[in-house]
């Protein structure tokens, strides 16, 4: 019987949406089982969400006496038992910092191959396909190997549900507690806003947003849609908003359903952050600026009407 797990990430009190997306894709290459694997999280908060989308069995990691969360080499150690326990050799989740953490950590210890930021995944076929060169092609890679492990771009792949009844097993990880390391402290975001990485709507500003007021109207606006916001390199630079709102080649690859790029003039870095959206719109007061040539929709004019007007018409 063919499965695969899936790393499921959960915020304090829910399952990140952005798993369904990962959980369809590992359902679409026809494998017999999909096993969610929780480390750190309550399984029973997460078994209705997860049961919506085809995960027949949720795996609940834990190991005695020890937060895993706080120790990604013995979470990695943990997962990598939990694999072996259940006989399993594929194992998928989301290209996000977490996951990126983890499934690297997990490649290492197991001495395998592999791949992350992958746009779709073919388990039969052990290829991935992933984007290179700033997002200027798009490669197929074979993963040779015992195992096959990858990371998928958040909101790559639109979620289908497929109903089960997923069942919790508990599994009690043998890992011994002599990690070299651990977490101290995590800073979280307070301001309750989306990750941008992970956000289905991104509202993002270029050059003319030079100031927090700016920022503030492109907020209301993304509010409105329970978006985030964005940012090119030149607000960042000069400190109007933080590198980690950056989307480009040195910022955040971004993939949302809706991109509203707001006085961004388009250039090759930037695009190569936001190109996979599934709809952009460029604002743009210059009708030759090459965002125009890369979007869905164009609208020439002032981002300081036209957005004021987007958010009140949003609203309504
Ligand atoms: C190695 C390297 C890595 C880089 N990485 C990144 C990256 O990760 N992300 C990134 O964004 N850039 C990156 N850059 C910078 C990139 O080359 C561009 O300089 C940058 O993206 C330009 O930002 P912009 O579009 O906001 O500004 P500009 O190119 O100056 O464009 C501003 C646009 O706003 C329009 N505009 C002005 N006023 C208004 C108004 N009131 N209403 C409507 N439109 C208006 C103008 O017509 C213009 O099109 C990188 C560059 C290098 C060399």
């Amino acid at each position: 019987m063919s499965i695969i797990a899936v790393l499921i990430e959960t915020t304090e009190n829910s399952v990140k949406p952005a798993n369904f997306g990962v959980l369809t894709a590992a359902r679409n290459t026809g494998v017999d089982e999909i096993y969610g694997f929780v480390t750190g999280a309550d399984a029973q908060m997460c078994k209705d969400d997860l049961a919506k989308y085809g995960v027949e069995k949720i795996i609940s990691i834990e190991a005695e006496g020890t937060d895993l969360t706080r120790k990604p080499d013995l979470q990695a150690k943990a997962i990598i038992a939990a694999l072996q326990h259940y006989d399993v050799t594929a194992l998928v989740g989301l290209s996000s910092s977490l996951g990126k953490d983890i499934m690297a950590r997990i490649a290492a210890q197991l001495g395998a191959s592999l791949a992350l930021d992958c746009l779709s995944i073919d388990f039969q076929g052990r290829t991935v396909r992933k984007p290179y060169f700033a997002g200027k092609t798009i490669a197929t890679l074979k993963l040779n190997g015992d195992y096959f492990l990858c990371g998928i771009r958040a909101n790559s792949i639109e979620p289908v549900e497929a109903k089960t009844n997923a069942e919790i097993i508990s599994f009690q990880a043998n890992v011994g507690d002599d990690d070299a390391y651990m977490i101290t402290e995590v800073k979280k975001n307070d301001s309750g806003k989306v990750d941008l990485s992970e956000a289905n709507v991104i509202v993002a500003g270029g050059r003319p947003v030079a100031s927090a007021d700016h920022f503030q109207m492109l907020e209301k606006c993304a509010a409105v849609m329970n978006g985030a916001v964005g940012a090119s390199r030149v607000p960042v630079d000069e400190g109007h908003a933080s590198h980690s709102i950056q989307v480009g080649q040195t910022g955040k690859i971004v993939n949302p359903r809706l991109y509203i790029a707001c006085g961004i003039s388009g250039s090759i870095q930037h695009y190569a952050g936001m190109k996979t959206s599934k709809v952009i719109v460029a604002i743009n007061s210059d009708k030759d600026a090459p965002i125009l040539g890369k979007c869905d929709y164009g609208i020439i004019g002032d981002i300081f009407e036209v957005i004021p007007a987007l958010t009140a018409e949003l609203s309504k």
